[in-house]
Protein backbone atom coordinates (compact mmCIF):
# COMPACT_ATOMS: atom_id res chain seq x y z
CA UNK A 1 0.00 0.00 0.00
CA UNK A 2 2.96 1.95 -0.12
CA UNK A 3 1.65 3.02 -3.98
CA UNK A 4 -1.25 4.54 -2.42
CA UNK A 5 0.55 6.93 0.25
CA UNK A 6 2.61 8.44 -2.62
CA UNK A 7 -0.29 8.19 -5.16
CA UNK A 8 -1.88 10.67 -2.40
CA UNK A 9 0.70 12.84 -2.02
CA UNK A 10 1.62 13.78 -5.26
CA UNK A 11 -2.36 14.35 -5.93
CA UNK A 12 -2.60 16.48 -2.91
CA UNK A 13 0.89 18.61 -4.44
CA UNK A 14 -0.61 19.16 -8.00
CA UNK A 15 -4.04 20.01 -6.79
CA UNK A 16 -2.27 22.73 -4.95
CA UNK A 17 -0.51 23.97 -7.88
CA UNK A 18 -3.38 23.90 -9.85
CA UNK A 19 -5.48 25.87 -7.39
CA UNK A 20 -2.65 28.48 -6.77
CA UNK A 21 -2.40 29.25 -10.42
CA UNK A 22 -6.54 29.42 -10.77
CA UNK A 23 -6.44 26.50 -13.63
CA UNK A 24 -9.61 25.03 -14.48
CA UNK A 25 -7.99 21.81 -15.34
CA UNK A 26 -4.82 19.45 -15.33
CA UNK A 27 -4.17 18.12 -18.43
CA UNK A 28 -0.69 16.67 -18.12
CA UNK A 29 1.11 14.82 -15.10
CA UNK A 30 5.22 13.32 -15.33
CA UNK A 31 6.49 11.92 -12.57
CA UNK A 32 10.04 10.43 -12.41
CA UNK A 33 10.10 7.12 -10.03
CA UNK A 34 13.50 6.06 -9.47
CA UNK A 35 14.00 2.48 -9.02
CA UNK A 36 15.53 2.31 -5.48
CA UNK A 37 11.60 3.44 -4.61
CA UNK A 38 10.64 -0.06 -5.23
CA UNK A 39 7.41 1.64 -5.99
CA UNK A 40 5.26 -0.27 -9.27
CA UNK A 41 4.32 1.88 -11.76
CA UNK A 42 1.00 0.17 -12.55
CA UNK A 43 0.08 0.31 -9.00
CA UNK A 44 1.09 3.59 -8.61
CA UNK A 45 -0.90 4.81 -11.83
CA UNK A 46 -4.12 3.60 -10.42
CA UNK A 47 -4.20 4.79 -7.30
CA UNK A 48 -3.46 8.19 -8.56
CA UNK A 49 -6.18 7.66 -11.07
CA UNK A 50 -8.09 7.11 -7.87
CA UNK A 51 -7.11 9.96 -6.30
CA UNK A 52 -7.91 12.39 -9.14
CA UNK A 53 -11.13 11.00 -9.49
CA UNK A 54 -13.70 13.48 -8.70
CA UNK A 55 -10.75 16.15 -8.95
CA UNK A 56 -9.96 19.32 -11.79
CA UNK A 57 -7.36 16.23 -12.11
CA UNK A 58 -9.56 13.86 -13.37
CA UNK A 59 -8.69 12.72 -16.76
CA UNK A 60 -5.16 13.64 -16.88
CA UNK A 61 -2.18 12.05 -19.25
CA UNK A 62 0.03 10.30 -16.58
CA UNK A 63 3.58 10.02 -17.52
CA UNK A 64 5.38 7.41 -15.20
CA UNK A 65 9.29 7.72 -16.05
CA UNK A 66 11.70 4.98 -14.20
CA UNK A 67 14.81 6.25 -13.15
CA UNK A 68 17.88 3.94 -13.26
CA UNK A 69 19.64 4.06 -10.10
CA UNK A 70 23.27 6.14 -9.75
CA UNK A 71 25.76 5.75 -7.05
CA UNK A 72 28.89 7.11 -5.99
CA UNK A 73 31.57 4.89 -4.61
CA UNK A 74 33.31 6.30 -1.60
CA UNK A 75 36.55 3.67 -1.78
CA UNK A 76 37.66 3.95 -5.18
CA UNK A 77 35.49 6.65 -6.46
CA UNK A 78 32.87 4.79 -9.34
CA UNK A 79 29.82 6.98 -9.99
CA UNK A 80 27.29 5.00 -12.39
CA UNK A 81 24.57 2.62 -12.50
CA UNK A 82 24.55 -0.30 -10.59
CA UNK A 83 24.25 -3.85 -11.09
CA UNK A 84 21.08 -5.86 -10.43
CA UNK A 85 21.30 -9.52 -8.32
CA UNK A 86 18.94 -12.37 -9.03
CA UNK A 87 17.36 -13.04 -5.79
CA UNK A 88 15.04 -15.47 -6.44
CA UNK A 89 16.11 -17.41 -10.33
CA UNK A 90 12.74 -18.98 -9.92
CA UNK A 91 10.62 -15.78 -9.92
CA UNK A 92 13.13 -14.23 -11.68
CA UNK A 93 13.43 -11.20 -9.33
CA UNK A 94 15.63 -8.95 -10.13
CA UNK A 95 16.95 -6.73 -6.80
CA UNK A 96 19.61 -3.22 -7.55
CA UNK A 97 22.66 -4.66 -4.98
CA UNK A 98 24.38 -1.80 -3.39
CA UNK A 99 27.88 -2.73 -4.24
CA UNK A 100 30.35 -1.11 -6.21
CA UNK A 101 30.68 -2.34 -9.41
CA UNK A 102 34.17 -1.51 -9.68
CA UNK A 103 35.75 -2.79 -6.38
CA UNK A 104 32.84 -4.63 -4.75
CA UNK A 105 33.15 -2.41 -1.78
CA UNK A 106 29.59 -1.37 -0.18
CA UNK A 107 30.52 1.96 1.09
CA UNK A 108 28.30 3.78 -1.19
CA UNK A 109 26.37 6.95 -1.86
CA UNK A 110 23.29 6.91 -3.72
CA UNK A 111 22.80 9.70 -5.91
CA UNK A 112 19.82 9.09 -7.41
CA UNK A 113 17.05 6.13 -7.79
CA UNK A 114 15.71 6.95 -4.58
CA UNK A 115 12.97 9.79 -5.25
CA UNK A 116 9.55 9.73 -6.53
CA UNK A 117 9.78 13.42 -8.10
CA UNK A 118 6.30 15.42 -10.01
CA UNK A 119 8.74 16.23 -12.76
CA UNK A 120 6.36 18.69 -14.66
CA UNK A 121 2.53 19.66 -14.43
CA UNK A 122 0.64 20.69 -17.30
CA UNK A 123 -2.53 23.15 -16.29
CA UNK A 124 -5.54 24.31 -18.13
CA UNK A 125 -6.18 27.82 -17.34
ZN1 LIG B 1 34.27 1.17 -5.67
Amino acid sequence: MHELSVAQEIARTVLRIASEKGAKGITRIEVEVGKLTFLGIDQLRFWLEACLEGTIGAGSKLVFREIDPVVRCRTCGYEGGIKEVEVDPALHLMLPSLECPTCGSTDVEIVSGRDCLIRRVELSI
